[in-house]
């Protein structure tokens, strides 16, 4: 296994895991760009969004809801909040494992960069 963030899922790397199920995890970033910033990761490894069989884009709808609680829960549902999903290179993907960014508590730019 080499993926970091499979390694997350089976406990080999440590995280501080903020929720789990049966379908994701969620920890936060260890690089955090934001004073919420946490990834909302699929436990099965696909390697991108554009990656993402046709037949699971319900997990990614399963991704926003956790997201939403777990902004809910972070107090900043009502200031505001962003979820990025990067998928490949020019798209900024640094980690080949399908996530999920929650970012907020600070003003954000229009992200649009
Ligand atoms: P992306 O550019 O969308 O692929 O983002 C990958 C994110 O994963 C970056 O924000 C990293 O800081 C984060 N990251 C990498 N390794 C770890 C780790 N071991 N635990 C938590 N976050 C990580
Ligand atoms: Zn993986």
């Amino acid at each position: 296994m080499d993926c970091v963030f499979c390694k997350i899922v089976a406990g080999v790397i440590p995280a501080k895991i903020l929720y789990q199920d049966e379908k994701v995890v969620a920890f936060p970033d260890i690089n955090p760009t934001a004073p919420t910033h946490v990834l909302i990761v699929p436990k099965k490894h696909i390697a991108s969004l554009a990656q993402l069989p046709d037949n699971e884009s319900v997990l990614v709808g399963h991704m926003v809801k956790i997201a939403n609680e777990l902004a809910r829960n972070g107090g900043i549902a009502e200031s505001g909040y962003r979820i990025v999903i990067n998928s490949g290179k020019e798209g900024g993907q640094v980690v080949p494992h399908l996530h999920m960014h929650l970012l907020g508590g600070r003003q954000l730019d229009n992200g649009m960069g």
